[in-house]
């Protein structure tokens, strides 16, 4: 009989099972505790009996993930890890501090479908989804490694969470539930390449994250030369999921745009932005792009004086706008280049 991954049921769920299997109640509760805890096996649960631990040895398993490396900024203390799952897959994710606490950019996929042509994940190809404890995992193995506790959480790092729909919604509920990590969605941030579908179907779970869409154009013609997903549903598409997903959650959205020398940072672009997000609830987060050498257009950074152009421009037309701030410079903290690197050296 395969073995089922207790680490993805929720407490109600292991209660059951247990109360089935004739354990007392109390049992499942300790066990819900330790695995809260992060134990990485069930020996490590002193409280139970020998015997229980056998039985439950032969029923589940624990899914995790083991740190395989860590790379620390000496700018801004920002850590990244490299993380090793169950079958010797490898993701990402980072660790960042602010004011407010301690942020985590999770991976949610190893790898990425969606081939986006400046990013790394996107180019590195894609291998599986992530379930939900895994997800979870990553959480809780950097906050036991560096003695914290994590309050914010973005599904920022390798892959599209809105391609792995079913288990992000598990994680999402698991991760908020009061029994687990107790993380409120409105700490959590979820961004997505725009697939419309899924955003109208999130727009129905009513969550209170904060969603993120990677726009990273204003035309269809420059989106869709980056970003693929743009020639199955267009920007005039994707907007209108957006403003459905508004309307349903009251929630303002948080548009990404990489700013790319020469390719979607012209006066035009920011004025066709300008115009397509007029009365929107939302706000724009220009990210001066992490320089792609191993992109086919060679794409570089735009210079700064024409990032604040872009905000003038965007301000004049009353857009909420940010500059967003490049956090582990020094590690390649964004994701999908560590795999990348590791999978060079591998090669
Ligand atoms: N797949 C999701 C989430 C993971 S990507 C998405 O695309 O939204 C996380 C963010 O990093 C996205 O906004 C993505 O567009 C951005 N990103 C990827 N490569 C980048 C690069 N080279 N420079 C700046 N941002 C990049
Ligand atoms: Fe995938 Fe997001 Fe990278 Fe695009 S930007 S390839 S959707 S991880």
């Amino acid at each position: 009989m395969a073995l089922v991954d207790i680490k993805s049921m929720f407490k109600a769920e292991i209660l059951k099972a247990f109360k089935n299997a004739g354990y007392p109640a109390y049992r499942a509760s300790q066990v819900y505790l330790w695995l809260v805890k992060g134990v990485k096996s069930f020996d490590e649960m002193r409280n139970l009996p020998k015997g229980l631990i056998s039985e439950l040895k032969e029923k589940y398993y624990i899914a995790g993930v083991e740190i395989e490396r860590k790379l620390i900024s000496k700018f801004d203390g920002t850590i990244k890890y490299l993380f090793r799952l169950n079958d010797w897959e490898h993701i990402e994710a980072v660790v960042m501090s602010y004011k407010h606490g301690y942020t985590i950019c999770i991976s949610t996929q190893v790898g990425c479908k969606m081939g986006c042509k400046f990013c790394a994940t996107g180019m590195g190809g894609f291998s599986r989804d992530l379930t939900a404890p895994e997800m979870i995992s990553q959480i809780k193995e950097a906050e036991l490694d560096n003695e914290i506790r994590i309050s914010n959480v973005v599904l920022m790092g390798m892959g599209e969470p809105l391609n792995n729909y079913k288990n992000v919604v598990k994680f999402l509920r698991l991760v908020s539930s009061k029994e687990n990590l107790n993380i409120g969605m409105r700490h959590i941030s979820l961004s997505t390449c725009g697939i419309i579908d899924k955003i109208y179907e999130l727009a129905e779970e009513k969550f209170q994250l904060t969603l993120s869409i990677s726009l990273h154009a204003s035309d269809d013609l420059t989106r869709s030369k980056i970003m693929p997903i743009n020639n199955k549903y267009n920007l005039d598409e994707l907007l209108t999921a957006c403003r459905f997903y508004i309307s349903k959650t009251n929630r303002r959205i948080s548009f990404e745009y990489a700013m790319i020398a020469g390719v979607n940072d012209s006066d035009e672009c920011a004025k066709c932005l300008a115009e397509k997000l007029r009365g929107m609830l939302c706000h724009v987060n220009l990210i001066p792009a992490n320089d792609i050498d191993f992109a086919p257009g060679n794409y570089k950074k735009s210079g700064m004086e024409q990032i604040k152009k872009f905000v003038n421009i965007l301000e004049k037309y009353g857009i909420n706008v940010t500059i967003r701030r490049t956090l582990g410079t020094d590690i390649n903290a964004s994701c999908g280049q560590l795999r990348r690197s590791t999978k060079k050296v591998e090669v």
